[in-house]
């Protein structure tokens, strides 16, 4: 541990989730502000030696041998660039520092121009067990004003590849509030996408984050408020409709298939993180690894974890973390945690925003809509 870096331990004892962060595309979407760059094997081949380098120095940790792990996220940038065996090689890092649960959930983004029959097969081989592909529309235009790299058809293709390896938990992404996105088209891809009968959809109105393409240079042909609105509540009804629990803010599942890895974060348990600008949180700690890919592997090939940020939690910011991711999920939280906001919780509740069941406070799915504003009310 280097000078000034923190104390990392997990102070929960059941299994931990995993983040592995996938830094690269081969081409960055116009709506995009994550840490990835431009797709080269050299590259990722440095990258992946970097990346089980840090497995194997958390894993000298004293605590490590005796943590389970419960999900695996590979996340990014683009993970279905990695070849199965690859995948492999990273899954048995962990197992081999850690216990990785036999019925552990494993994920993999993947874009569709990147999941072949082939890439499934290999991700499942290498013990993946759950695949999330990054759609986002159905409409030849939109993707291609995304700055994304695959079509509707190419879209379709993956979804029936990924099944026929036999892959019988899929999650779709989809964005709605896009330039030029009315509500029949949304309402269309809506239908289209809950007709595949994925497991888990997640759909994300369209932000301008900054770092991205978009934010710096703006973008034509936003719909209106109304109009997104609009699309929020068609998605909820088609989707209740079909028999989609909207168990989360942005997410829907089929029964007994919500994000096992998802639900690690809204319930503000602990998890591991590994890749460049990775953030994880064990004990008190939240931290975050350096963003650079070159200074993140040229740290770990001079045998230093990659920590760049770090922020210990005072209790009273723990306690509003946990309300507030809590009050993400409709299991909500218990009302006595929220006793001090006593006025808030009765105007929500007569507004139509939150719900009083069996001793729990959960929003509605009016409440969803509005939570953003609604949670700055509990920092
Ligand atoms: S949105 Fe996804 S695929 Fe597009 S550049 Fe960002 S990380 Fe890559």
């Amino acid at each position: 541990m280097t000078p000034g870096a923190p104390d990392l331990k997990p102070s929960q004892t059941g299994p931990l989730g995993v983040y592995l962060h996938i830094p690269f595309c081969r081409q960055r979407c116009h709506y995009c502000s994550f840490n990835t760059g431009p797709y080269r094997p050299a590259a990722m081949e440095r990258f992946l030696s970097a990346l089980l380098s840090e497995i194997d120095l958390v894993g000298e940790a004293r605590w490590a041998g005796g943590v389970s792990i419960g999900t695996v996220f590979f996340g990014g940038g683009t993970p279905s660039l990695l070849e199965g065996d690859e995948m492999e090689a990273v899954l048995n890092r962990l197992r081999k520092r850690f216990t990785l649960a036999p019925a552990a959930e494993v994920t993999v983004e993947c874009n569709p121009e990147s999941l072949t029959r082939d890439k499934a097969e290999g991700c499942r081989l290498a013990g993946v067990n759950r695949l999330s592909l990054g759609v986002q529309s159905l409409d030849d235009d939109l993707l291609a004003r995304l700055g994304r790299l695959h079509s509707p058809v190419e879209a379709r293709r993956a979804f029936n590849e990924a099944r026929a390896a036999g892959f019988d938990n899929l999650s779709v992404d989809l964005m709605y509030g896009l330039p030029g996105l009315d509500l029949a088209r949304w309402e269309s891809a809506v239908g289209e996408i809950l007709a595949w009968r994925p497991e888990h959809l997640s759909a994300y109105a369209l932000t301008l984050d900054e770092g991205s393409r978009w934010a710096s240079e703006g973008v034509a042909g936003l719909p209106d408020e109304d109009t997104v609105t609009a699309q929020y509540w068609a998605l909820a009804r088609l989707a209740r409709q079909t028999g989609y629990e909207h168990y989360e803010i942005s997410n829907y599942a089929r029964d007994g298939f919500r994000s096992r890895h998802n639900q690690v974060y809204w319930r503000a348990e602990e998890y591991l993180a590994f890749g460049p600008g990775a953030c994880g949180f064990l004990g008190d700690v939240r931290y975050g690894n350096v963003k650079p890919v070159e200074r993140y592997c040229a740290m770990l090939e001079a045998g230093s974890l990659p920590l760049g940020t770090h922020e210990v939690l005072t209790p009273g910011q723990r306690e509003a973390e946990r309300r507030i991711l809590g009050l993400r999920l409709t299991d909500g939280v218990p009302l006595p945690w929220l006793k001090d906001r006593r006025p808030l919780i009765d105007t929500w509740h007569s507004l139509g925003l939150l719900e009083i069941a069996g001793g729990r406070c959960r929003l509605t799915e009016a409440g969803f809509l509005l939570s953003d504003s609604l949670f700055v009310h509990l920092l």
